[in-house]
């Protein structure tokens, strides 16, 4: 029987988050129902909740990077128990038939089911994690392994397998010299894992206020990118950069940074298009690209690393009040206050 849940909604676009009961399928044959513990702020919940990636659905339950425990299972699930640890990203399901869904990359499928501001595969909207329960086939959930805090676990399951993924798929190990644009949260999360996979790290913040922190999470530079000097000392001199900014930046300028034949993956989403002079590319033969989130299976392995390094996400915990100010605190400051992921307790929904 379909249950309801407490959440936090916003009820049309630019709306604030208010308190509100959203509706839980039953748990069917291979579904797994998860009370859910933490639930990271991305900031792509405040572009979404805004329209700035087009007409929103609502009323809009964000949340797509959560931690919980199984509370119940479907008769024919089999990977997971009550009980178990669990993760939830940015989608619920997937078409299961296309190439990318048949290749471990469902994450790509044309017909992704998102977690939020989107339909299940019965035309309902499906509803976020800023709320107290889920229910998610079990293909598309992750094992939260023992040692890894449920709270601050919850933002790689966004902002950890978002940087996770191209790094990998881009070969980043010992003899990369990379650049990290933006230290928010996906940006925190890739120095961890590029100094654990034996990169050279440098971070690329606009400002200098995050330079200790640069350092303790594993850079070996920190440059600031409103200094002029830095586009000279650090002209074509990374093999691969990676950008995690909302703005649109000035991306001549910095693929002025990048060494011939390099790599500039752009993985922020401003609200526009973003302009780049040709010959930016033209003279340099760099590779301008993106890269989407990642698979259930990058996932998981993405957990296994995080254990094997002792890596886990920096967090500002927040009770479910707060959820307004955090979002704000995106919106105005582009993510440069937060050190460096608002995590939402759930329990104080
Ligand atoms: P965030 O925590 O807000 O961090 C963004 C960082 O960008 C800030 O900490 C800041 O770092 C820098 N920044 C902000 N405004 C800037 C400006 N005007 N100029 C230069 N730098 C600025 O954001 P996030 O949650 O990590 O998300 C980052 C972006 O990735 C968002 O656009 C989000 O939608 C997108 N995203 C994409 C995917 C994907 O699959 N590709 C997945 C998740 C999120 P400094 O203070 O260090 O400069
Ligand atoms: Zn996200």
């Amino acid at each position: 029987m379909t249950q309801l849940t407490d959440a936090y909604a916003a009820i049309a676009k630019s709306g604030r988050m208010e308190k509100t009961r959203i509706p839980r399928r039953e748990t069917g044959r291979f579904d797994v129902r998860i009370d859910i513990a933490y639930t990271g702020v991305c900031h792509s919940d405040p572009l979404q909740i805004d329209g700035a990636w087009g007409a929103g659905i609502y009323p809009m339950v964000p949340g797509h990077e959560s931690t919980g425990l199984v509370t119940e299972v479907g008769p024919e699930v089999t990977k997971f128990q009550v009980g178990d640890r669990v993760g939830i990203g940015n989608y619920i399901d997937s078409d299961r038939t296309c190439w990318f869904c048949l290749n471990g990359m469902e994450h790509y499928c044309r017909n992704l089911n998102v977690t939020y501001n989107g339909y299940d595969k019965s035309g309902e909207p499906t509803y976020g994690t800023y709320s107290r329960s889920i229910v998610v086939d079990e293909n598309y959930l992750v094992r939260i392994p023992g040692s890894l805090d449920l709270a601050a676990a919850a933002p790689l399951m966004c902002a950890g397998i978002t940087v996770y993924s191209p790094l990998r798929h881009f070969n980043v190990g010992p003899g990369t010299k990379i650049g990290i644009i933006g230290l928010g949260g996906l940006g925190h999360l890739a120095v961890k894992f590029a100094h654990a996979l034996g990169a050279e790290v440098t971070v690329l913040s606009h400002g200098t206020s995050k330079k200790d922190d640069a350092f303790a999470f594993g850079a070996d530079d920190y440059r600031n990118t409103a200094e002029p000097d830095t586009f000279v000392e650090r002209a074509e001199y990374f093999d691969i950069i990676i950008c995690t900014v909302s703005a649109a930046l000035n991306f001549d300028q910095l693929l002025s940074l990048v060494a011939f034949d390099g790599t500039f993956v752009n993985l922020g989403a401003p609200d526009g298009p973003v302009s780049i002079g040709m010959f930016s590319l033209i003279l340099t033969r760099i590779s301008f690209t993106s890269s989407a989130i990642g698979s259930i299976h990058e996932t998981q392995e993405m957990l296994d690393f995080c254990v094997k390094h002792g890596i886990t996400s920096e967090i500002e915990q927040i009770p479910a009040e707060g959820i307004n100010d955090a979002l704000d605190s995106l919106r105005e400051h582009g993510g440069s206050k937060v050190r460096y992921r608002y995590v939402i307790d759930a329990s104080t929904i």
